[in-house]
């Protein structure tokens, strides 16, 4: 099954893609997690993708697709793929259309009111990758899942974030049209705890 979770920043894609790439035993690609470990290794990418990603705009289409079309030609994509954060502008969809058929794009739909507060109070695991929120952690700062440190990502900021929604809006949000003329979109209703979108985007895939 290859599939797309679309949504604006902070809408809950990396949070379901986690578990729905267990569910469903099919790799969870996040471009987002790709350029912080290039830029964690200080690769060529990374320098460049850091560049853009402390601004809060997107990294160029001709690196971004490159890095996605080497990671859809390994192995463990043969059965699927559940991409998270890709694509984010209409030429890389056009461009994904060219290397891979995509089945089906989950559109996490979230009020854009309620994104600030979601991304501002984002706590993620320098490890394993999961996503929390401040407001039910209780005080705890490290991982649930795998013990290792929480983190607040250096674009959770109220600057970066209020240029990546613009961006959202401007560059990510028509491809909500993109794929709905394709036939393949399915929207769930963001807006509701982790265990109910969690449930409606299975009920959707089927
Ligand atoms: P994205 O990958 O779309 O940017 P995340 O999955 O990282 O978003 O979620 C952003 C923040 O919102 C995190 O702090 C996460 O814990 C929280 N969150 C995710 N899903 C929900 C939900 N359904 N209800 C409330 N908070 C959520
Ligand atoms: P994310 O982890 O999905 O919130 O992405 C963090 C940042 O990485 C974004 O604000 C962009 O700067 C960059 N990024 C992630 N995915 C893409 C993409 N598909 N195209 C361009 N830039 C991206």
């Amino acid at each position: 099954m290859n599939v797309i979770l679309l949504g604006a920043p902070g809408a809950g894609k990396g949070t379901q893609a986690v578990r729905l790439a267990e569910k469903y035993n099919i790799p969870h690609i996040s471009t987002g997690d790709i350029f912080r470990s290039n830029i964690k290794g200080q690769t060529p990418i990374g320098i460049v993708a850091k560049s853009y990603i402390d601004k809060g705009q997107l990294v160029p289409d001709e690196v971004t697709i490159q890095i996605v079309k080497e990671r859809l030609e390994k192995e463990d994509c043969k059965n699927g793929y559940l991409l998270d954060g890709f694509p984010r502008t209409v030429s890389q969809a056009e461009a994904l259309d060219t290397f891979s058929k995509v089945e089906a794009v989950v559109n996490v739909d979230v009020p854009l009111g309620k994104l600030l507060k979601r991304i501002t109070g984002r706590r993620v695991c320098g490890k394993c990758g999961e996503s929390y929120h401040v407001d039910y952690l209780n005080g705890k700062t490290d991982c649930a899942k795998c013990g290792a440190e929480l983190i607040q990502r250096a674009d959770d900021n109220e600057v970066t974030v209020a240029s990546r929604l613009e961006v959202y809006e401007k560059q990510t949000a028509p491809l909500i049209e993109y794929y709905a003329q394709k036939g393949v979109l399915l929207t769930v209703d963001g807006d509701g705890d982790i265990e109910k979108v969690f449930n409606s985007i299975c009920e959707k895939l089927g």
